[in-house]
Order: C-alpha cells, then structure tokens, then sequence
C-alpha cells in the first residue's frame, strides 16, 4: 500500500503499467469530482431527435427551464441517418473505424440543430472532446451541448463480431458523466424504461421500474434499451453508479428527473 507521491513514483517507476499494487496505489487518492454538480443528459437520436418538432420542442421548454436551477450537459445521440450510413459503410465492408466517423457526423448534425433551437437562450453547442468551453458555459448559462458519439474515430476498439462500432452515443455521454464525475446521467428515450422484452415489438412486457446491471445480463436484457458496453463501464465506475432511462416524450418527464425523481428505470451498478 502506497501513501506518498514518492512510494508511488517507485512504483510507476519500476514495475508494469498494469501491476495489481502500482494499480491499487494510484487509487488512493481522495476522490475528487471535476464538475459534481452537472447532470448529463442524452437526447436520443431515434427515440426523440429523429421525431423532429413534436419529439424536441416540448424537451427544449423543460430545458429552458430547468438550467434555472440545474447544471446541464445536454449530449445528442445519433439514430436513423447513422444506420442508413451502417448499413452502406459495412455493404461495403468499411471498418468499425470509418462507421465511427460517420456515425459522429450525424451525432454532430443532431447538436448543430439542438443548437439552433436553444441559441437565443444562450446555449452554445461545443465541438470536440476536449471540451474546454464546458465550465464557463456551465458557470455562464448553466448548460452545454454536445455531440455524444466518443471521439475514437478510426481508433474505435472493434467488437469481437461485425464493424458496428460498438461505443456509440449512450456510451459517449456516460464517459462524460463518469470522467467529469458529474451527480447524475439521464437517458431521455421513448418509452418508459426498460421492460422485459422491447416494448415497441413484443405483446404484453412487464416494466421494469428498478434494475442491476447484473440482474440485466443474467434476464438476458444486456442489449436492450442501452448500448450494451455501457452496462460495463457503469459496473466499473467511480462515480456514476446508476443511470435513469426516462420517456421524454412524456411532458415533465425531465424536470422530474432532474429534481431527483424516480419516474423510468433506474440502472444500478450494484
Ligand atoms: P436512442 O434514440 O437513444 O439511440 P434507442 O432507440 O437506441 O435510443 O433505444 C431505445 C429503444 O430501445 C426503445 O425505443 C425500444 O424500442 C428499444 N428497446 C429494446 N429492448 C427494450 C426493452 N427491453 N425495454 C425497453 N426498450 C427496449
Ligand atoms: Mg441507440
């Protein structure tokens, strides 16, 4: 067990980057959070962009009005215009790279018009992962969008199977929640949250109020109603360990969240 900086400087020093006591010593440090009072929020591409006016308007006005008294990371998912360009990308036998970057460029397109309908009060869209405008836009106007695909472009790690790049815009958004240590991360989608079977398909599923992660794998859920890695990146976080999928095409479905309520499906780590 390392307590100083020295102790921890031999180790990183001398042994693999991947030593069980080198990594334990680096996490010792008290826990700190960079931006603990911001929540991230993801506008779905399909669920909610793709429905264009009614799907958005009525999530711009609870926008407007809860940056009044929240913090607001407002990530964009992609949806049907990025399968559109899968599905040509991988005919043509692309890489998960490249579908990555066209992926992207839609998850972009989705800010840019978010953008527009929220410039006159004052929310600015920020490009790029760096994201160096966060904090003065967050201590300025409260809130901030961006575009929620992860910037791995060509450096996408594949899947084991197919060119679908595997950390899309669900996992994009809750990387930013997680790294930044923000307080909360809500899935703005169009059902309720999660049911045993895919509600748009299946005759009568049962929702699912309240959920672990381990509990979603071993019911078979895994890949559902989140892209599937980020049932894993939650399990290991720091930070963030729960997630709300909510129906924002429910009117005050947002601010209820927002305010602490529990009113989709909660996904817990544990
Ligand atoms: P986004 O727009 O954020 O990309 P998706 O469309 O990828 O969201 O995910 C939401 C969709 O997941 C829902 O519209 C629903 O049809 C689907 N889905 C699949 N399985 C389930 C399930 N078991 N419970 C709830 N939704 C599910
Ligand atoms: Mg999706």
């Amino acid at each position: 067990m390392s307590d100083t900086t020295t102790e921890l400087e031999t180790l990183l020093m001398q042994r693999s980057l991947t030593d069980a006591q080198l990594l334990d010593a680096t996490a010792q440090a008290a826990d700190f959070r960079i931006l603990p009072d911001a929540t991230v929020i993801k506008i779905g591409g399909q669920s909610i962009i793709d429905r264009g006016r009614a799907g958005l308007y009525p999530l711009v006005d609870e926008i407007v009005a809860a940056r009044d008294t929240h913090k607001l990371l407002i990530g964009t998912g992609a949806g049907t215009r990025a399968r559109h360009l899968y599905s040509i990308a991988a005919g043509l036998n692309l890489p998960a790279g490249v579908l990555a970057q066209l992926g992207s460029s839609v998850a972009d397109q989705n800010a840019a018009m978010l953008g527009q309908l929220l410039a006159k009060h004052g929310i600015p869209v920020v490009g790029g992962a760096g994201l160096s405008a966060v904090p003065l836009s967050l201590a300025e106007v409260n809130a901030v969008i961006f575009s929620g695909m992860p910037p791995y472009k060509l450096w996408m790690r594949p899947s084991a199977e197919g060119v679908i790049p595997p950390y899309r815009t669900d996992a994009g958004c809750f990387l930013m929640a997680e790294q930044f240590g923000c307080k909360a991360m809500i899935y703005v989608k169009d059902e309720n949250g999660l049911y045993t079977e895919n509600p748009k398909t299946a005759k009568n599923p049962t929702f699912i109020p309240k959920i672990s992660v381990e509990e979603m794998k071993a019911r078979g859920l895994h890949d559902s109603i989140l892209e599937f890695p980020v049932l894993d990146l939650l399990q290991n976080a720091q930070h963030v360990r729960e997630v709300q999928v909510i129906n924002g095409l429910v009117p005050g479905n947002l601010t209820r969240a927002l305010a602490g309520e529990h009113v989709g499906t909660l996904i817990t780590a544990r």
